[in-house]
């Protein structure tokens, strides 16, 4: 039984095995690449973690794109920390993107950062809060996580920096921070402020639809990106309330046409679209002929360095 188990442990060590939810963190060690913290929707069922993206650099995350529930389990496997984010860009505040944000930040308190860390989202209406107002119902006076209002009013090692993006209409620069530069552009999610966000690092450009109905600028945002992740939430021939949530197949392969993008992930994946990868490839590739990837969770894509330009890669 113990030589068994032995012989396990070695084969496991010699190809690199190892137990579901411990895969090695090594996306991005080296260049840059993309990593699907969260393939899922709102559903329990979907067995997936929901909304969750990285940007890595030279083993350095740099950029966390929405928290949705099991973020924060999938940020840790990933190897991320807190510490080395330049920032964080929600496209929007449902749950299901935005959920883990607190845990995260809670687990950053035992990391060793100093510098602000600056809280991107959409503006607020009435029926959702803004970033500013998120992170206030969260860790302000009244707020439900109140006990951490340190890393809001200064007294933390570390300040939180939310802020509202407003960018409706056009494509707009939101930050820059050392070789990255950030930018958003406001889509359609029914009636919900959202975002789309696009990151240009060391030459690669990286483009995040959120949660939309494609309606907007996501074109524009998303012009040239080596990689376009795009939210597979409906099926084809989706119509009506759902389809101004959210883009068909059809619409995605369409703008990631427009954009002329060099690859396109697929995430956001919901009962409705699992098992349908066929069918939605087909639907896409009636207007994009390029790759096209369906995540699951800890997926990592990375650029390759061939495709990047060296001269802004220092
Ligand atoms: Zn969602």
């Amino acid at each position: 039984m113990r030589e068994a188990f032995l012989r396990l442990a070695a084969c496991a060590l010699l190809f690199g095995l190892a137990a579901p939810g411990t895969a090695a963190p090594s996306c991005g060690a080296t260049g840059i690449a993309v990593q699907v913290l969260g393939s899922g929707g709102p559903e329990a069922a979907d067995k997936r973690a929901s909304s969750g993206y990285l940007v890595w650099r030279d083993g350095r995350a740099r950029l966390l794109v929405d928290a949705g529930g099991g973020v924060k389990l999938r940020f840790g496997e990933a190897g991320a920390s807190m510490a080395d984010l330049d920032a964080v860009a929600f496209t929007h505040f449902h749950a299901d993107h935005a959920s883990d944000f607190a845990a995260l930040v809670k687990s950053s308190y035992f990391e060793d950062r100093s510098r602000a860390l600056p809280v991107y989202g959409p503006p607020g209406n009435a029926i959702m809060p803004g970033a500013v107002a998120f992170a206030d119902a969260l860790f302000g006076q009244s707020g439900a996580f109140r006990y951490l209002g340190d890393f809001l009013d200064g007294s933390a090692s570390y300040t939180l920096e939310p802020q509202d993006v407003k960018a409706d209409g056009k494509v707009v620069g939101v930050g820059a921070f050392r070789d990255m530069r950030l930018a958003a552009t406001a889509v359609e999610h029914g009636s919900l402020p959202a975002l789309g966000w696009r990151a240009e690092i060391g030459g690669a450009v990286v483009a995040f639809s959120g949660d939309t109905s494609g309606k907007g600028e996501l074109a524009a945002l998303a012009r040239d990106a080596d990689i376009f992740v795009a939210h597979n939430a409906v099926p084809v021939g989706t119509t009506g309330v759902a389809h101004a949530l959210h883009m068909t197949p059809d619409d995605i392969g369409r703008i990631a046409a427009q954009a002329k993008v060099k690859k396109l992930v697929l995430s956001h994946r919901m009962l409705r679209t699992l098992g349908r990868e066929a069918e939605t490839l087909a639907a896409i590739r009636v207007h994009y002929a390029g790759p096209v990837e369906f995540a699951d969770d800890l997926s990592c894509y990375p650029l390759n360095p061939a495709n990047l330009n060296p001269a802004s890669t220092k």
